[in-house]
């Protein structure tokens, strides 16, 4: 374990966590941004569709400027691939204390700040931001660990040469195995990739099941496990981490299961089965929210829970803020002795600077002189 203990920890290298974590820089405050995928504006290379234009769009009625102007989306639109390519650049040029492939898991207190557990072992921080988006990809609940499967395709050749176990029903598990079939088919490569849905039938609209149908009239292979059900995740005697899915199982009346199973190394497995809102993690970090009640949220629904933070992003749990996606189209307020709703349009421009105030806020706290 790292013994440093980081004046702020940030968690998710999206428009949020990476302009603040500029910032901590800025500010000569001892900081890690941690991401759980495998590039840093990872939420936006995975949800935005290739070729798309960013736009530097402000909120309606606002009159504030990007806080952070080397983080903007240019004013004439570029597409997201450009501008991915040129927050890499930056990230690399400021050298930004980055670790990848890190997933946020757990918070204890401890007398001078937090103890924060990650995919990649503990860390200690006096402040935590979280900037973790508005989308945290599911993760598949098994027996055991299944930490190693991977949520996002980063590169399909990665996969040529082994048998490959996709699972999900829907359209991006459906463009996984279309990008995956593409590349094995380049590579003269004819191991199968095996389709996996707990359900019995998959689900894809017409575009991407033509996708996958011309990949598989060109020679991909292809094996369908409707009903198929990931069960444990453990490691064999070599070492491998693995993932044991049931293709099959039949309960008899006398208690004994039957069944058949596959078990895959876990590098060998994809699992694209969506994404949730950041309440499930809220709640289990125990931040409070508080449900909308007839008559009293403007943008949430009744009955839509909404986050609990001051003014200045700090959540119920103090030192631990929350800025960006995660926290719109509105949270709950508390200024004075009133909490109201606040609307939090979902843009790069808010994300960004909700950094800049916080960070500044965090400043004061841990260099008061200053
Ligand atoms: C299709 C689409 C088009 C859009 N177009 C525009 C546009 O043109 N202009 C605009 O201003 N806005 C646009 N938006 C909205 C904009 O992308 C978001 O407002 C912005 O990305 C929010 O930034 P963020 O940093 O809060 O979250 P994100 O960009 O979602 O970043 C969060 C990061 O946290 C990481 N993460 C999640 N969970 C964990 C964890 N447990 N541990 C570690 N890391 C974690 C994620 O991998 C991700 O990289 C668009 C959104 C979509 C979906």
């Amino acid at each position: 374990m790292s013994h440093q203990n980081y004046d702020v920890l940030i968690v998710g290298a999206g428009p949020a966590g990476v302009a603040a974590a500029y910032l901590c820089h800025r500010q000569g405050l001892s900081y890690l941004l941690i991401e759980s995928g495998k590039r840093v504006f990872q939420g936006i290379a995975t949800t935005y569709p290739a070729g798309k234009n960013v736009f530097a769009s402000r909120p309606k009625d606002s009159e504030e400027p990007f806080r952070i102007e080397e983080l903007s989306p240019p004013e004439k639109p570029v597409t997201v691939e450009k501008y991915l390519q040129y927050v890499e650049h930056f990230v690399e040029h400021e050298q930004l204390n980055l670790q990848l492939e890190t997933s946020f898991e757990e918070v204890q207190d401890e007398r001078d700040g937090y103890l924060v557990s990650t995919s990649q072992g503990p860390l200690r921080a006096k402040k935590i931001i979280l900037a973790f988006g508005s989308s945290i990809p599911k993760e598949l609940t098994v027996y055991g660990d299944a930490k190693m499967v991977a949520k996002t395709l980063d590169d399909p050749k990665k996969y040529i040469g082994v048998r490959t176990l996709v699972i999900g029903g829907g359209n991006s598990a459906a463009d996984v195995i279309s990008s995956i079939l593409r590349a094995k088919r380049e590579a003269d490569d004819d191991q199968p990739v095996y389709w996996a849905h707990i359900a019995e039938t998959f689900d894809v609209n017409k575009d991407t099941a033509q996708r996958l149908g011309e990949e598989i009239l060109l020679g991909g292979h292809i094996r369908l496990l409707p009903g198929a059900r990931p069960r444990i995740g453990e490691v064999d005697a070599q070492g491998v981490d693995r993932l044991v899915i049931r293709t099959s199982e039949v309960r008899q009346s006398d208690g004994i299961e039957i069944y058949n199973a596959l078990s895959f190394p876990m590098k060998n497995v994809l699992a694209c089965i969506g994404s949730q809102g950041p309440l499930p993690m809220f709640d289990k970090l125990g931040l409070q929210s508080i449900a909308c009640a007839e008559g009293v949220c403007r943008i949430a629904k009744e009955g839509d829970r909404l986050l609990l933070l001051t003014a200045d992003y700090e959540s119920t749990r103090k030192g631990i803020y929350v800025i960006g996606g995660g926290i719109s189209p509105s949270y709950m307020c508390i200024s004075g002795s009133s909490i109201q709703e606040q609307q939090h349009p979902n843009l790069i421009h808010t994300a960004i600077n909700d950094a800049y105030h916080v960070v500044e806020v965090i400043r004061t706290k841990i260099k008061p002189a200053e």
